[in-house]
């Protein structure tokens, strides 16, 4: 292993070959606590994390690591994956702490890294539900044992470790692993993970390591992928993603965080290798679950029963399942094939997951949290089982995703802006400040944006050198109009493949003002998502609408009927993005069915506020509904993209 020093700087997705675009360094960016997305993070590091540790610290999950070195005499509990929380909150904890300021929490995961590093065997190998068993050895239940899930988990700790310069400890721990990973997943054992993960962790180990071994094995769990050895079982090979070899798949399925982690396994493995067709392969796939599987929030996975994605166009809004973690897995998807591209198309999905998916798992006190994301929960739901929860819940029995969103938002400022040998990319706006090297010459950016309550970005461009380069903001696909001004003066740039490209030589400080229009959008879905047939949702800049009980007084949000869209009073959004509305009042049948004619409106008109999706359910449990029906068919917009 280098020395750990010499790996400091990127963040959790940094190629070592030439790319389109490239990461900054995890200390390049700095978000103000006053904007959408620093506001989130500080929530995160002041709260969000230190729930996940104290969840972690007084569960199952330190006794199953505890017993092993005689410091629990409890009986292994709960999932088998119980150590891959703690490992998804040790890396949260690194991103968070990379400038050491935080030292009570860093002392926490001190601890735990002790922990783990006691539980190991002699060689390195740490897995406290394999140990627990007498009965069964390494690597011996490829479908459900998620080994290298976990194992995954700890290399992607270990690599945060070892690019922000803490717990030092914990990047000998994961190294250790990954050597003796290597080694016995070699020759003859051709043991394959059921749950992909490990793939993008090794791959970035290798990165950080330039260990040879680490790309190898990733390249090789792809190998071995997709001829049956996981066995059908109960939800078919599908489910593990090993009914088709990663490189001749065609279409998304299965459990939508298994294909969407090794989605981004896949996207790793060929930039390092500079294998295309594997790229292509990944791209493929991309493209047929946006364009067929994925919901307006930019969720993914309708079925309860196996996690999966189902069906093209299987997008209840009440049964959606839209797993947290998928969200997540998405997210991280679409920013590595930015950095494979440079293609807008994924930085658009990485918001439309943000703002939505992402962030409506969160609760505005950052300690309550939903491992599904439906867009309607009814009147009467029943929400007394924890996969279709009435509201947020503190955790979970399987609690795989608040640690993962303690992680990504510890590490939220590392996706919004890239460089590339024509100069710096802001892909998200966002409030605080940017150091970049380009080229030798040092850039800085001082931003300040209202996004997404307000479409005006304004960046203070400061450099001591006198050289030409291209600063490239993002026009987001549902921005049709946009002015670009800078020190006042109004500038003609039209937008070239969804960026603003302003080509200068920008010496000295100037500013940079870009204003999208941002007005409020009526979505429709294609005619085959019958569940929101006749339905409307509305969308403002990147954020989706949602209606909740609690702002309809005495009417009833289940049935809401907007007779006609010209005559709906829209209002200007408030400063905390509400959206006052009036719709029409509904005279519906009583019955579930009926025959006779659907009556007209009364002329009763229901007041309402809507709120961004992500902030439902704040006030406590009610009825909400993202699609509110319409009169009339309306599908003129068959675009999915808000
Ligand atoms: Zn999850």
């Amino acid at each position: 292993m280098v020395p750990m020093w010499t790996a400091r700087g990127t963040g959790p997705v940094a190629p070592t070959v030439a790319t389109p675009l490239r990461p900054v360094d995890h200390a390049a960016v700095r978000l103000s606590t006053t904007g959408w997305h620093g506001s989130w993070q500080e929530r995160n590091r002041s709260a969000t994390i230190p729930h996940v540790l104290d969840h972690l610290e007084n569960g199952e999950a330190w006794t199953n690591l505890a017993r092993l070195s005689g410091r629990s005499a409890a009986p292994f509990r709960g999932m088998v994956f119980t150590d891959s929380d703690v490992y998804k909150a040790l890396e949260a904890v690194a991103w968070s702490c990379a400038d050491q300021s935080d030292v009570a929490e860093l002392s926490r995961a001190q601890a735990l890294v002790e922990l783990v590093a006691a539980a190991r065997e002699d060689d390195g190998y740490v897995n406290s539900a394999v140990q627990a068993r007498s009965d069964r050895g390494r690597w011996s239940d490829a479908q459900w044992g998620h080994e290298l899930y976990c194992a995954g988990h700890l290399f992607q700790a270990a690599v945060a470790a070892a690019r922000c310069g803490v717990l030092a400890e914990l990047v000998t721990v994961g190294t250790d692993f990954a050597d003796t990973a290597a080694r016995e997943l070699s020759g003859a054992n051709e043991y394959l993970d059921g749950h992909p993960q490990v793939e993008m962790a090794l791959v970035e180990l290798y990165r950080v390591t330039g260990e040879q071994r680490y790309l190898e094995l990733a390249r090789r769990q792809l190998d071995l992928r997709g001829y049956g050895r996981l066995g059908p079982d109960r939800f078919g090979s599908q489910y593990f993603l090993d009914h088709v070899p990663p490189r001749e798949a065609r279409e998304a399925t299965g459990h939508a965080v298994r294909q969407l982690y090794l989605l981004c396994g896949m996207v790793d493995v060929a930039v390092e290798t500079g294998d295309a067709a594997l790229l292509a392969a990944a791209d493929r796939v991309w493209t047929d679950l946006f364009a067929t599987k994925t919901y307006v929030t930019g969720a993914h996975g309708s079925r309860h029963r196996d996690e999966a994605i189902g069906d093209p166009y299987e997008l209840p809004p009440d049964r959606a399942y839209a797993e947290t973690c998928a969200a997540i897995a998405s997210f991280q998807l679409n920013w590595r094939l930015l950095l494979a591209t440079g293609e807008r198309r994924f930085a658009d999905e990485m918001e439309v997951a943000l703002f939505n998916a992402i962030a409506v798992a969160t609760s505005d006190t950052g300690t309550r949290f939903f491992y599904s994301n439906p867009l309607q929960v009814r009147s009467g739901h029943d929400g007394s089982n924890e996969d279709a929860p009435s509201g947020r819940l503190e955790w979970f029995t399987c609690a795989c995703c608040p640690p993962n969103l303690a992680r990504l938002v510890a590490s939220l400022h590392d996706y919004l802006i890239t460089t590339s040998a024509t100069g710096a990319q802001i892909h998200h706006p966002f409030d605080g400040t940017a150091q970049l090297d380009l080229a030798g010459m040092p850039v800085t950016l001082e931003l300040s944006t209202t996004y997404p309550a307000g479409g005006i970005t304004r960046a203070a461009v400061s450099t001591g050198v006198t050289r030409d380069w291209e600063l490239a903001v993002r026009v987001p696909a549902w921005c049709a109009a946009t002015r670009v001004r800078v020190d006042g003066e109004l500038l003609e740039v039209t937008p070239s493949e969804g960026y603003l490209r302003i080509v200068r030589s920008w010496h000295g400080t100037h500013e940079l003002e870009i204003e999208f229009e941002m007005p409020v959008r009526c979505i429709s879905a294609h005619h085959r998502v019958d569940a929101v047939r006749g339905c409307v949702a509305l969308a403002r800049g990147p954020v989706v609408y949602a209606l909740e009980q609690t702002d309809v007084g005495e009417a009833d949000i289940e049935s809401p009927d907007i007779e006609d869209l010209e005559l709906l009073s829209v209002g200007p959004p408030s400063a905390d993005l509400h959206l006052p509305v009036t719709l029409a009042g509904p005279v519906r049948s009583a019955r579930l069915y009926a025959t006779e004619e659907r009556a007209a409106s009364d002329g009763t008109e229901i007041h309402a506020s809507l709120v961004p999706y992500y902030s439902w359910g704040n006030r406590g449990p009610a009825a909400m509904r993202v699609w509110l029906p319409t009169a009339g068919s309306r599908h003129a917009d068959h675009g999915r993209t808000p």
